[in-house]
């Protein structure tokens, strides 16, 4: 059985003590197993007060981040590269720190559009930070994913076939793919051959539309995803991830270009986002026949 997830900034951007535990309790009354809270700044989040909180409602977390064009591991500059190992390093101190076992995103570049290739050299560099960095989260406790993202938003990897070759580089046995409906829609041939692809290193999926709405109102085919994973035997968590300008984080729109209120009403949309993804993993299921 899946554990779903949300992501935090369905409910807030920020993360002083009201905000996170209006994140952590309403993603409790919503009927989630657990909420993906963002690290861009890791120093934002303090993580006792964070473990206190999902205690409080016991309740689990998993991390996320992408990286920053002045903290990027995949730059041939030392000093970018050296910046962006920092970056991973306090993000993963404070995941360990309130708990989490999970820590994904776009960890191998910055997350915003570049204006040329990934190099050779830059990707050796990717190669030697998330290295390094995994043997770290493995003492911790903590598996890394790695998340492809569309064209606009990194250089180094866009498909499912990109980050099982970044792994197969890197050679740490605790680092997965995590794949993402909104970014595969844009850059993969088909849903179904993405997750195929993705299957052996599979461990993290997000949901979204393509329009980072309600799930159900775009155009994504889900039904195809969901049998896809089903097909895939995939037990992971499952996070839903949406966003709107009706919760603004700074950051996130200008990485994302989040321009438009896509929706206002986070409950709403975080309930019948949970209600959405349990129909598809059930009907996943019965289509293939599978005892419910
Ligand atoms: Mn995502």
């Amino acid at each position: 059985v899946n554990k779903v997830g949300v992501h935090a900034l369905v409910w807030t951007a920020g993360w002083t003590e009201r905000d996170c535990r209006h994140a952590i309790e309403s993603t409790r009354s919503a009927g989630y197993d657990l909420i993906e809270i963002p690290l861009l700044d890791p120093g934002a989040v303090d993580p006792e007060l964070t473990a206190r909180v999902l205690a409080e409602y016991e309740m689990e977390a998993a991390c996320s981040l992408g990286l920053r064009f002045d903290a990027d591991i995949s730059s041939p500059d030392a000093d970018v590269h050296a910046r962006g190992r920092k970056l991973l390093h306090d993000a993963l101190a404070v995941s360990r720190d309130l708990g989490a076992r999970y820590l994904g995103g776009a960890l191998y570049s910055a997350l915003g559009k570049y204006l040329e290739a990934a190099t050779p050299a830059g990707r050796a560099n990717c190669v030697a930070g998330l290295a390094e960095l995994s043997e770290a989260a493995a003492a911790a406790g903590i598996t890394l994913g790695l998340e492809p993202v569309n064209r606009y938003e990194s250089n180094l990897v866009n498909t499912a076939a990109d980050a099982v070759a970044l792994i197969k580089d890197i050679g740490s046995s605790n680092i997965v793919v995590h794949l993402d409906t909104y970014h595969m829609n844009i850059e993969e041939a088909d849903l179904s051959s993405a997750v195929e692809a993705a299957s052996d290193y599979l461990g993290y999926v997000h949901v979204g539309e393509n329009h980072r709405g309600y799930l159900g109102s775009g155009s994504i085919d889900f039904q195809t995803f969901f049998r896809a994973l089903h097909a895939a035997r995939y037990e992971g968590i499952i996070t839903f991830e949406a966003f709107s300008s009706a919760v603004v984080s700074e950051t996130f729109a200008a990485a994302l270009g989040l321009w438009r209120r896509t929706w206002e009403d986070s409950f709403d949309l975080a309930s019948r986002a949970l209600s959405f993804i349990d129909a598809q993993v059930s009907l996943a299921a019965l289509t293939a026949g599978a005892e419910l």
